[in-house]
């Protein structure tokens, strides 16, 4: 459920009309509903209510500070996979014992900036780097607090880009080695071995394999403790998947991801962490766009739209399917007619949807592309020199820009000219 509904016949966030929020900011622009960002991270929190747990929100799937902030004040640690979201989750006030630290290439900077700053734990992937992170935290004078992210081999049934937890992915370290690497982890001074981390992928809509990688996990817990390892600590990762079309998906509930997470590790008294990201962002944002042009093509429609690839790279990069809704409500038993939806960037591949069925559109009629919050602003880039455009929050009947468009000036003076030209 999200806060995006037509009310009168215009689509509002909450309770702001987004023609409204599209005459003040320009288009296109991504907004986001604080209710339905809140209503996400509690649906998680709950899902593990009675476990001692932290809901470490994904922050790669959208990290504006201020989203982060809203989402701190319920109480939420955030996942970090880089330096510049570990400042970012610092600037949103989030306390460094919430913030745990993925990704298979920390750099010895990186790790300085999180154990001067504070962590709550590394999740560590790799043999190198446990050598790394252990020079690095003796350096300081502290002891880096770790789990190993182990790859379960299971398939998790979703897109190749996004499936994380096979053998042949980068991820992780493979789980038959997992004994050789955390007796490794325990002879060394600067670290400490707190539990262990897998997180198999993204958008996944079948609970088996979760419940296949947290058994393994289980069972791994078991072992490490029989061979001296201290496991209090399991990080279960993120990737539950959002339904992205209205009519016919029905993706498993956090409630119902939770329920899986108590049967299989519940018994082995441990903090759990889990570090959903696309499922408390995703449906809490729309892109917003106008139409320029409606182009007749040989046998086909082209709906040209001020939004491309480089605001919204999904479609591009996955095949993915966004909703594509006009903000004006039509007319119920409107007749809808196939269109080519294309942004103007110079690529065929900027295209966000081929032949789909929509009601009658015109040039300078808004539209809204549904599901958008999550891996839509923060995969922008400028190609094209097109700014990266501005990000909103609404809540309840106000809205404030939470990154403003920048000018073509601002773009352009970030370039410098060498004095020798
Ligand atoms: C991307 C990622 C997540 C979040 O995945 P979602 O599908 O957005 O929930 C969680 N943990 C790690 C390590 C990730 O790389």
């Amino acid at each position: 459920m999200d806060h995006f509904l037509y009310k009168n016949g215009v689509l509002h966030a909450e309770d702001v009309a987004i023609p409204e929020i599209a005459a003040a900011v320009g288009t296109p622009f991504y907004v986001y509903s604080r209710a339905t960002l809140v209503r996400h991270f509690r649906l998680f929190d709950e899902a593990l209510k009675g476990m001692d747990h932290l809901v470490c929100y994904a922050m790669k799937a959208a990290s504006n500070v201020a989203l982060l902030k809203v989402l701190a004040q319920e109480g939420a640690g955030m996942d970090v996979v880089s330096g510049g979201e570990y400042a970012r989750a610092k600037a949103a006030g989030v306390p460094g014992e919430r913030i745990v630290f993925s990704g298979v290439g920390k750099t010895r900077e990186e790790m300085r900036m999180a154990l001067t700053g504070g962590i709550r734990q590394f999740n560590v992937e790799s043999e190198p780097e446990m050598d790394v992170l252990n020079e690095v935290a003796l350096s300081l004078g502290v002891v880096a607090p770790i789990t190993v992210r182990v790859n379960p081999n299971v398939d998790a049934k979703t897109h190749a880009k996004i499936a994380t937890g096979k053998s042949e992915n980068k991820f992780g370290i493979p789980i038959a080695k997992a004994r050789d690497v955390y007796a490794r982890a325990a002879a060394l001074p600067g670290l400490k071995v707190v539990g262990i981390d897998v997180h198999i992928g993204s958008q996944l809509t079948d609970l088996e394999p979760f419940r296949m990688a947290y058994r393994k996990v289980a069972e791994l817990t078991e072992l490490l403790r029989a061979d001296g390892h201290e496991i209090s600590r399991l990080d279960l990762g993120g990737g539950l998947g959002i339904p992205y079309t209205r009519s016919n998906e029905a993706p498993p509930l956090p409630l119902d991801w939770g329920q899986v997470i108590r049967e299989e590790v519940g018994h082995l008294g441990c903090q759990v962490e889990i570090e959903p990201g696309r499922l408390i962002a995703g449906n809490a944002g729309l892109l917003v766009s106008q139409v320029i042009y409606v182009k007749e093509g040989e046998g086909r429609r082209f709906l040209i739209l001020d939004a491309a690839m480089n605001d919204l790279v999904r479609p591009a990069m996955y095949d993915a399917h966004h909703d594509i809704v006009p903000v004006m409500e039509p007319a119920p038993g409107v007749e809808e007619a196939p269109m080519d939806v294309v942004g103007p960037v110079c690529e065929s591949g900027d295209t966000f949807a081929k032949g789909r069925d929509l009601p009658p559109v015109a040039a300078e009629d808004l539209v809204a592309f549904r599901s958008a919050g999550a891996y839509g602003a923060v995969m922008a880039s400028e190609y094209n020199t097109r700014p990266l455009i501005p990000e909103v929050l609404v809540d309840g009947d106000h809205f404030a820009v939470i990154r403003a468009r920048p000018s073509f000036d601002e773009m352009i003076k970030r370039d410098t000219i060498p004095e020798w030209l």
